[in-house]
């Protein structure tokens, strides 16, 4: 951390990015600065403002403020501006996505093609789901009654290092579409896609106070931020550890939050599955340097095929190209952060250390870069299977039957994702039943359609987004009854 002199732009990948915060529809400025640094090769890239108590307090005043007039756009006048920035995401893929890359190493060409789209998607779905809306209406007890949405008021987004820019429009675009002002804080590691965000809103038209970032480090300004008590929701997407702090601070104010935190996903691959299909998809679950929540990092396959599976396994793996994420070819970039690398590292060195199999990888490479790793673990029981690893980090168990391969798979305290691989639809519709999860996919991965719940159970989430679970989360639901005949 700095203080003193400072720049509050930033040249990035060739691009202007602003690093302060923004708040009220202004760009706000802190005393101190923190540096953020690009994985591509571990420079510096931007020093970014730090918020504290007093940032917090401004973003959430403004949010509050700017409340009753978002609220009173309805939803078509909000819908209009949403499109509005959906366009303007589209129009700037080429800086999103080159921003994006610098500072977390998300592979450019992945970016491009489809990650901002997504982005830009998630407005356009979440501004015409608001629109279409429908309150319900019903007669009983004498009386006519209907179910009106009423917007909450100001929301805390908070979002974590990987995918920064889609996992916060993610949250941000229902919160919006349902008339929520937002104050948005991006995570230290990768805080500058989110500061173009502000700047399209506002070429975009929102009013001032609609949508703030807070820029600063988890502990400080994030805290300050779900402590605030003009916060009326809270949305977080993170790990459960932090998940457990904005529950504390969340319960003080009596705020409903909801958390899709981390996850340990199962990879269950059948004697009946089509095997190259299911030993290509387990070795993209390196895609990303692993650093992917949904990913499904416990490999669980069928004993009868557990040779023809490896063979194909580690042939597809072989064919990964790790390196620079702006390189076409690149399909494993960098790990986010020197101290991500040492955590990662981490794990695979107790795993060593406690008996379990290295199977391949556990090297650290050149700059950030980290093998592609697969451990068979001594037992169930051990860390690198019970614990997210959050990088390129797999476990390989093999199972007996259908009874064995589910009980392996809820056998950690996650429960975000599950993919199975089986050529049975019985056997898809059982296990896709029995396994302990938000969605499960069966013979694909990472298929999302944004009308879908969205969520863990157990330590992976608490509560629901997406779709319109996600547009009731941001409203206070409200009954309204009149007496049959009292009115005309
Ligand atoms: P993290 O929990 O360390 O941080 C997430 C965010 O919370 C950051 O913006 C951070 O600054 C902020 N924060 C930290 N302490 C805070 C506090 N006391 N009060 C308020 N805010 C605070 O998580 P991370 O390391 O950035 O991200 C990795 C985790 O996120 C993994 O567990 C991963 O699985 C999970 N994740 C989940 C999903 C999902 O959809 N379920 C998606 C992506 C990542």
């Amino acid at each position: 951390m700095s203080g003193g002199a400072h720049t509050a732009v930033a040249t990035v990948a060739g691009h202007e990015v602003c690093t302060d915060h923004w708040i009220g529809g202004e760009r706000v400025p802190s005393p101190e600065r923190f540096d953020v640094i690009t994985p591509i090769d571990g420079s510096v890239i931007a020093e970014v403002a730090a918020g504290g108590e007093r940032e917090a307090d401004l973003a959430v005043r403004a949010a509050h403020e700017a409340a009753a007039g978002w609220a009173g756009l309805g939803a078509a006048g909000r819908a209009a501006l949403l499109h509005r920035l959906a366009d303007l995401i589209d129009a700037n893929v080429e800086r999103l996505a080159a921003v994006e890359c610098a500072d977390m190493a998300m592979l450019l060409e992945s970016l491009r093609l489809r990650v901002i789209h997504r982005a830009a998607a998630n407005f356009r779905n979440y501004a015409d789901l608001a629109v279409a809306y429908e309150e319900r209406d019903w007669h009983s007890k004498g009386t006519w009654n209907r179910v009106q949405r009423m917007p909450a008021g100001p929301a805390a987004v908070i979002t974590p290092w990987n995918a920064p820019f889609m996992l916060s429009t993610w949250k941000v675009a229902p919160a919006l579409a349902a008339g929520c002002p937002v104050v948005l804080k991006p995570a230290e590691w990768s805080p500058l896609s989110c500061s173009l965000l502000a700047e399209l809103t506002r070429a975009a038209g929102f009013p001032p106070g609609v949508f703030n970032v807070l820029q600063g480090v988890g502990e400080q300004v994030g805290a300050a931020l779900v402590g605030h008590p003009l916060l009326r929701r809270i949305s977080f997407t993170g790990s459960p550890e932090t998940a457990r702090h904005i529950g504390v601070a969340a319960a003080r104010n009596l705020v409903p939050f909801t958390g899709e935190l981390g996850g340990k996903g199962p990879l269950i691959v059948f004697d009946d599955a089509d095997l190259d299909a299911a030993a290509a998809k387990a070795a993209g679950q390196y895609d990303d340097a692993g650093q992917v929540c949904l990913a499904g990092t416990r490999l669980l396959v069928q004993e009868s095929i557990r040779e023809p599976f490896l063979e194909r396994f580690h042939a597809a793996v072989d064919r990964h190209v790790l390196g620079d994420p702006r390189e076409p070819e690149t399909t494993v970039s960098p790990l986010i952060h020197p101290d991500h690398l040492e955590r990662v590292d981490g794990f695979v060195q107790r795993a060593i250390a406690a008996g379990d199999t290295l199977v391949r990888g556990g090297r650290r490479l050149e700059g950030l870069l980290y093998e592609p790793t697969l451990f068979e673990p001594r037992s169930n029981d051990a860390e690198i299977v019970q614990r997210e690893v959050f990088g390129p980090v797999l476990t390989f168990q093999t199972f007996a039957d259908e009874e064995e391969a589910v009980a392996l798979a809820n056998s950690t305290q996650y429960g975000l994702s599950g993919i199975v691989y089986t050529g049975s639809m019985g056997r898809a519709d059982r296990v896709g039943r029995a396994v302990r999860a938000g969605i499960v996919w069966v013979n694909t991965f990472l298929v999302r359609d944004l009308t879908a719940p969205f969520g863990g159970v157990g330590i992976s989430g608490i509560g629901r987004e997406g779709g319109n679970y996600a547009l009731d989360f941001y409203s206070d639901l409200k009954t309204l009854q009149v007496l049959d005949g009292s009115v005309r």
